[in-house]
């Protein structure tokens, strides 16, 4: 009967930590034309570290670390978990900072002994007045190694650089290719600059968006859904807009509550090769329901 195999579906996904929230999800996941991923966190591990320090002359590195992390304390982000985490393991004492806020999309800004200090992309830096000189280059090359450039500007004037690298989780260009194999296309949406998105999505085998702020990554998704079904995969930070403006959401990883709840369906581990295996199970059960 019709209810004993989407049962049997569902259960048999279950033990594989595939996680699908009914009938309509799983026809929906069978139907995918287009899966579209959140970079950080979920084809990257979401713990970029520091690579590289490049302060503007007159500044030392560990000035130059030390007030980023000043800034950068009491942001959750991932880039600023890594340079406060950076600056801690030199050892660094960090400035006394005060009215820390984010720029969603753009980078943070808090009041160091008395002046404005921002850390923020480069396009948001430049989109400010802020003049790179010599480190422009440098920002470039970092960005076409796929790193995130950050710029520290104190008032408007540039500090230096900070580059931060998040390795691509090791099955990602698996899983991409899986889906690919299943005529399935599948796209990265950022809010990271267009050269380093560029350069991990050559790396992984998918087509990039970025420099997205969030409305964007909803006008992206409603654009893809225009022309096909469309399974939104994200681990929660900042996703559950986006997981539930797709045809479908996929929470991938532990993520957070809120990403299980908005999404329709869920890969328990952190593997992106579960939503091929998620389209494979809904599209063998559906064959068995009809
Ligand atoms: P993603 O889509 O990869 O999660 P976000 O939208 O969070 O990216 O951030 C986009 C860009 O804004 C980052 O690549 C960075 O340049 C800048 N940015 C955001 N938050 C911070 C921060 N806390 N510190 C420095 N830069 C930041
Ligand atoms: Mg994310």
């Amino acid at each position: 009967s019709v209810p004993a195999a989407l049962a049997s579906g569902l259960s048999a996904g279950a033990r594989r930590g595939l996680l699908i929230k009914g009938g309509a999800a799983l026809e929906a996941i069978g139907a995918a034309t287009t899966v579209a991923f959140d970079k950080t966190g979920t084809l990257t591990e979401g713990r970029p570290t520091v690579t590289d320090l490049l302060p503007a002359p007159g500044t030392s590195e560990a000035e130059l670390l030390a007030l980023a992390a000043a800034v950068e304390q009491g942001s959750s982000h991932p880039l600023a978990r890594a340079v406060v985490a950076a600056a801690e393991a030199r050892g660094l004492a960090t400035p006394p900072a005060s009215g820390q806020g984010a720029v969603p999309g753009k980078g943070v800004v808090a009041t160091v002994g008395g002046r404005r200090v921002s850390v923020g992309s480069p396009r948001h830096a430049a989109e400010g007045g802020a003049e790179l000189g010599a480190l422009a280059e440098a920002v470039a090359r970092l960005e076409a190694e796929g790193k995130t450039a950050v710029v520290v500007l104190d008032e408007n004037a540039v500090r230096g650089v900070l580059a931060l690298r998040d390795e691509p989780r090791g099955d990602a260009a698996e899983g991409i290719l899986a889906l690919s194999r299943l005529g399935i296309h599948s796209v990265m949406l950022t809010g990271d600059n267009a050269r380093t998105g560029a350069a991990i999505a050559k790396a992984l085998g998918l087509e990039a968006k970025a420099e997205l702020l969030p409305a964007d990554k909803l006008r992206e998704i409603a654009a893809l859904r225009s022309a096909g079904t469309v399974v939104m995969v994200g681990d929660g930070i900042n996703d559950a807009p986006a997981l539930a403006a797709a045809s479908v959401g996929v929470a991938m990883g532990g993520g957070t509550d809120v990403a299980l709840e908005a999404a329709d369906a869920a890969v328990l581990r952190d593997r992106v090769s579960g939503v091929a295996e998620l389209v494979g199970l809904s599209r063998s059960t559906l064959a068995n329901v009809r």
